[in-house]
C-alpha cells in the first residue's frame, strides 16, 4: 500500500506546519479517485505543543476522508502512543509532518502504525 498525495497540497501542508510552529497544526485528508488532494484544517485544536487534538466527535461526515495529518514541532516523525491510539480508532492513513517541515520529514503510517511509503503526483 501506497499514500498517493497531490504535490500542491503536500506543499500546502508544509505551509500550515511553518506557519504553526511551535505550535502543532492539525487536519483531515481528502481524497479522489486515490490521490490526497485537499485538506480540512482541525476547527480548534487544543492549544499548545505535543497535544493529541483530534477529536472524532469534530469530524464531519464526510465519506471522502481517508485519512488525518498533523505536524511534530520536533525533528522526531514517529507516531506518539496517543497519536497510535487515534490511528487505530480512525483507521485510514496518516501522515506527520515533522519539523524542519520539508518533503523530507513527511512521514505516512496506516491506522496500525506502519510507515507507508509515500508518492507525490504532479
Ligand atoms: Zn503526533
Amino acid at each position: 500500500m501506497k499514500v498517493r498525495i497531490r504535490r500542491e497540497l503536500l506543499e500546502y501542508l508544509l505551509q500550515l506546519a511553518r506557519n504553526a510552529y511551535p505550535n502543532e497544526f492539525a487536519g483531515f485528508l481528502r481524497e479522489k479517485d486515490g490521490i490526497f488532494e485537499e485538506v480540512l484544517i482541525a476547527p480548534n485544536p487544543h492549544a499548545g505543543p505535543r497535544s493529541i487534538f483530534f477529536d472524532t466527535w469534530m469530524l464531519p461526515y464526510d465519506e471522502s476522508i481517508k485519512g488525518t495529518v498533523h505536524s511534530h514541532p520536533s525533528p522526531a516523525p514517529w507516531p506518539s502512543e496517543g497519536d497510535l491510539e487515534f490511528f487505530s480508532k480512525f483507521g485510514g492513513v496518516h501522515l506527520i509532518i515533522a519539523w524542519p517541515f520539508t518533503e523530507d520529514s513527511v512521514r505516512a503510517y496506516s491506522s496500525d502504525g506502519v510507515e507507508l511509503p509515500i508518492e507525490v503526483v504532479d
